[in-house]
């Protein structure tokens, strides 16, 4: 249950460069090493997140993107399976967005 690159759980990914590496190389594919021109700020840009929210409609995933109250939840589907879904909560909208992804890539 954790990132094949830090090894942390996607509750323990933080908004910063390190996250954002983690989602260069296991939800997007890319290689390492990553400029730091190059790299996209997926975990506080919120069109750069974007890029991970096209790449699941492109995928056929279903997601709901919340605000509760207290954080924001991102309900993503699994790509066969509709009804088994992850939530993952953060305090901005992009970290939200990083840990689902994260999630979801892992056991797949
Ligand atoms: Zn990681």
């Amino acid at each position: 249950m954790t990132c094949p690159r830090c090894h942390k759980t996607p509750e323990e990914h933080e908004a910063g460069r390190e996250t954002d590496a983690c989602i260069a190389k296991v939800v997007m594919g890319y290689e390492e090493p990553f400029g730091d021109a190059w790299l996209r700020h997926y975990s506080t840009r919120i069109a750069d997140a974007d890029e991970i929210m096209k790449k699941w409609e492109n995928e056929g995933r279903l997601y709901h993107l919340r605000w509760n109250g207290k954080n924001y939840m991102v309900d993503l589907s699994k790509s066969d399976e509709i009804y088994a879904v992850y939530s993952v909560e953060g305090d901005t909208k992009e970290i939200a967005i990083c840990r689902a992804a994260l999630m979801a890539s892992k056991e797949e």
